[in-house]
């Protein structure tokens, strides 16, 4: 198979496009993102990469984060985990709160807002949000093999001066006896978390121990296919289903543009363009990777 082929097509399709969707606004330092940007790179277990366009640019992955998130959490506690967030596609907004109330504040899944706040506040607990926040780097490096991933201090700040709506997500939780940390606490670590940046080539290289194939690392075994059900199930928030139905592979989204998608044994994959759709997820990122899918064969359903 001609992976750089497809990549090439892919980009000089995206590169004409002209509907490309709208970038994030309600964080102010998204906002400011240009918005003609495009990347997207495949990593092989053999170490290969292919790459189109701007993927060796980072940006801010922001939910994507919750993978690696729930990741530790599931290290941490075990099935126990499951007692604090459910597993069910939402249908809601990602920052959505009218299920909390009817649900007795545990939230839908760990990808929605509410649902990775209290997966944020399972992996901190016991911890200093610093001390999270390094375990978390260290995953995320481990995963990507690079040590040059950070945290833009800036989108963090940014995200906290606007974070209400999160806050009162975290509030109901703790109000329904669902938050084991100070609000604040987990909050400053779920900001920062979000704040992580990353290029498209390390988030298809950190997508690898997700895949199970050999040679890639072996972080969290017996998660894995959970942690990819979820991804399939609720990735991609109220078009989660839209998603599965024209990708076929497990992914998740963040409002920073970025898409990571999983190809169970066979490649990590990761795409980005700045402007989302309705559901705030890329518009093009998303129309991408389905021509990715369709060009490889590699959707789970082939
Ligand atoms: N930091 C964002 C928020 O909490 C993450 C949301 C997203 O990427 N969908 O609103």
């Amino acid at each position: 198979m001609d992976i750089a082929a497809i990549l090439d097509d892919i980009g000089e399709t995206m590169a004409r496009a002209t509907d490309r969707g709208r970038v994030a606004t309600y964080i102010p330092q998204l906002a400011r993102i240009d918005a003609n940007r495009f990347g997207m790179a495949v990593a092989l277990p053999d170490g290969q990469i292919f790459t189109t366009g701007d993927a060796k640019i980072p940006f801010s992955i922001q939910s994507i984060s919750k993978v690696f998130t729930l990741a530790l959490a599931l290290g941490r506690m075990g099935d126990q985990f499951w007692t604090r967030v459910g597993r069910e596609p939402s249908g809601q907004a990602f920052n959505s709160i009218l299920q909390l109330e009817h649900e007795g504040g545990i939230p839908r899944n760990p990808f929605i807002n509410a649902g990775a706040i209290a997966t944020t506040d399972a992996a901190l607990a016991g911890h200093a949000p610093r001390e999270f926040l390094g375990e978390l780097l260290r995953f995320i490096r481990t995963a990507a093999g690079d040590d040059s991933i950070h945290i833009n201090e800036k989108v963090a700040r940014s995200e906290e001066e606007t974070g209400d709506l999160n806050r009162a997500l975290a509030y109901f939780m703790a109000a329904h006896g669902n938050m084991l940390n100070p609000v604040d606490l987990t909050m400053g670590a779920y900001f920062h978390q979000c704040a992580v940046e990353m290029s498209c080539i390390q988030l298809a290289r950190a997508a690898l121990f997700l895949t199970g194939a050999d040679g890639t690392p072996r972080l969290v075994s017996p998660g894995r296919r959970r942690i990819n059900a979820m991804m399939m199930l609720c990735g991609h928030y109220d078009a989660s289903g839209d998603f599965a139905y024209r990708v076929g592979l497990p992914g998740k989204s963040g409002v920073g543009g970025g898409i990571m998608v999983v190809a169970p044994g066979r490649a990590g994959v990761c795409v980005w363009s700045p402007c989302l759709n309705a559901q705030g997820n890329s518009k093009l990122g998303t129309e991408a990777v389905e021509m990715f899918g369709r060009a490889t064969g590699w959707s789970v359903f082939d």
